[in-house]
């Protein structure tokens, strides 16, 4: 093998391995396995990350990247090892002696939280749990959000507030036929959520999501939006000044919010039985009980306004505040990385493992890509670029000797000895296409993709062939 000019025998073939099975974590063995052996470490016995667990349901055409992932786990210098927490059952020093280099790419698994009082009430859920639960993350699987209120509000105004507001919103007969997982079709089928409110602390410039997304819930069948015009004061004025991606997603916005409707938008919003609105310019300050006590009645708002323009302009208090009713809140102000184990650096402000161009600052041999590098945003494109990067930095270090490959390393060997001395027991690649093949076939008997399994101990049992089909009706 030849790692650009460097000769390896098969015996000093560099080893790595990657921790997480995300979109980085696949991103980054593809470009590595060009070169070098990756292993690929998973928490959970299912491969994929967001892919899985986050991208919505009703948008099946963005998880088609699983075809590339499953190429690269295929190919005969990668193997993946799932139920493997990293971290807990083999810790990252472990990984390091056992191999060359390690690539954190575990993603972000925390949420922001909103500091707020009443945050903890019954009703309230951040989106990482709501969005886990109805895409079947076993840890989120109990969350039975309560969803018997006739208003929703949800705190954030970027892609995944907009990804849940559809979810909440959709017509049963669209989500029937997504990977939406039963228990999540069942209590939506059952939902008297009929109005979603969707509230941003800044202004119709400054929202996070995408003109796609925002088309979807302009045109999101038996819904009809309610806004506020004055919120857009000044912003017709404003708009030929925006950069062409901004400015597009602001006339959106705008025909959406202050338009007559035409013929078709008349006809859909006069049968509508459901409403929903960007709230701009409010903060949360605190989550109202009811006269239990116990449970969400209201969300105090501050009204804001803004100092500066453009995507920095800031929100600054007025003193105002209003309290507006509602008996759900969903807070999606983003996602957080956590440390996983106390020997590896972690910026605590950033949330993120501090690095140089994907190289961990001070451990030689370590990397990271993905979320965990970056912080919480960013599409799947953005972290295949970022987590190709990190791959790039490490080649460089291979060739340029800073890595030194010259003794063999025993890599998944020694690994494997220590995961079974704790009884752990990894899923390999096969093992999920198991999984994966029973999915598909209970979802083919309800006309969806496929039907997930809810916990780790169903993967693992269809994983070990402990159970199958037909154990599962
Ligand atoms: P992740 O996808 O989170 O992968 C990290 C992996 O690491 C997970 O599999 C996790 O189980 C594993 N892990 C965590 N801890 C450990 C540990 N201790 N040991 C071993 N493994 C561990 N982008 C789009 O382009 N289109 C979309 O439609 C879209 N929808 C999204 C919807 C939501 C709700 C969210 C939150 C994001 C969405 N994104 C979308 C963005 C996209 O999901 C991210 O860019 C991408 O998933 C980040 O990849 P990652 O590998 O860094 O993190
Ligand atoms: P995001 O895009 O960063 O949006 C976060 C939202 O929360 C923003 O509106 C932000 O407002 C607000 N916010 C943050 N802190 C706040 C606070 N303290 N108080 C009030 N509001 C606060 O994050 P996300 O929606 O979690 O999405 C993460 C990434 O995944 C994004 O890059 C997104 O595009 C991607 N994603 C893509 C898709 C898709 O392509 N369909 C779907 C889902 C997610 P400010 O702007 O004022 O900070």
């Amino acid at each position: 093998m030849v790692v650009r000019g460097k000769a390896f025998s098969s015996s000093t073939c560099p080893k790595v391995c990657v921790v997480g099975g995300g979109p980085a974590g696949f991103y980054t063995a593809q470009h590595l396995i060009k070169d070098v052996q990756v292993d690929v470490y998973e928490r959970l016995p299912v491969p994929f990350g967001l892919v899985r667990f986050g991208v919505a349901p009703d948008h099946p055409e963005v998880k088609n990247v699983i075809n590339t992932f499953t190429q690269t786990a295929k190919h005969s210098r990668c193997s993946f090892y799932g139920n493997v927490n990293v971290g807990k059952d083999v810790s990252v020093g472990e990984l390091l002696q056992a191999y060359h280099a390690v690539i954190l790419s575990y993603g972000a698994e925390g949420n922001r939280s909103m500091g707020v009082p009443g945050e903890h009430l019954a009703g309230v859920y951040s989106a990482k749990d709501f969005v886990g639960w109805y895409n079947g993350l076993p840890s989120c699987r109990e969350l039975n959000p309560d969803l018997s209120c006739d208003t929703a509000m949800v705190l954030g105004q970027g892609n995944v507030a907009l990804d849940v507001a559809r979810i909440l919103l959709s017509p049963l007969d669209f989500l029937k036929k997504t990977d939406i997982t039963q228990p999540a079709l069942e209590a939506l089928a059952a939902s008297r959520v009929r109005r979603v409110w969707i509230v941003g602390r800044r202004g119709p410039m400054q929202v996070a999501c995408t003109i796609k997304e925002l088309r979807e819930m302009a045109t999101l069948p038996g819904t009809r939006p309610e806004m506020t015009p004055a919120d857009f004061e000044g912003v017709r004025d404003a708009l030929k000044d925006l950069p062409r991606p901004r400015k597009r997603l602001t006339e959106l916005m705008m025909k959406t919010a202050l338009e007559p409707p035409g013929e078709k938008e008349r006809e859909r919003w006069s049968g509508a039985s459901r409403v929903w609105g960007f709230r701009f310019f409010r903060s949360p300050v605190e989550v109202l009980a009811d006269s239990g006590g116990k449970k969400v009645a209201a969300v105090r708002l501050a009204v804001n306004k803004l100092e500066g323009s453009g995507e920095a302009a800031q929100a600054v208090c007025t003193g105002e505040t209003e309290d507006v009713p509602c008996g759900l809140v969903i807070s999606s102000i983003g996602y957080k990385s956590l440390p996983i184990d106390a020997a590896v650096p972690f910026d605590p402000r950033r949330a993120i493992v501090p690095n140089s161009m994907g190289r961990v600052q001070q451990v030689l041999g370590l990397y990271c890509s993905g979320w965990v590098k970056t912080g919480p945003t960013g599409v799947i494109a953005t972290t295949m670029n970022n987590s190709f990067d990190t791959a790039r930095s490490l080649m460089e270090d291979l060739d340029s000797g800073k890595l030194d490959v010259s003794a063999e390393k025993p890599g998944s060997l020694r690994i494997a000895a220590l995961l079974e001395e704790k009884g752990v027991n990894p899923v390999v690649f096969s093992d999920w296409e198991k999984i994966d093949r029973l999915e598909v076939s209970r979802g083919e008997v309800c006309g969806k993709p496929r039907e997930k399994l809810l916990s780790v101990e169903e993967m693992l049992a269809v994983a070990r062939h402990l159970i199958g089909h037909f154990d599962l009706q």
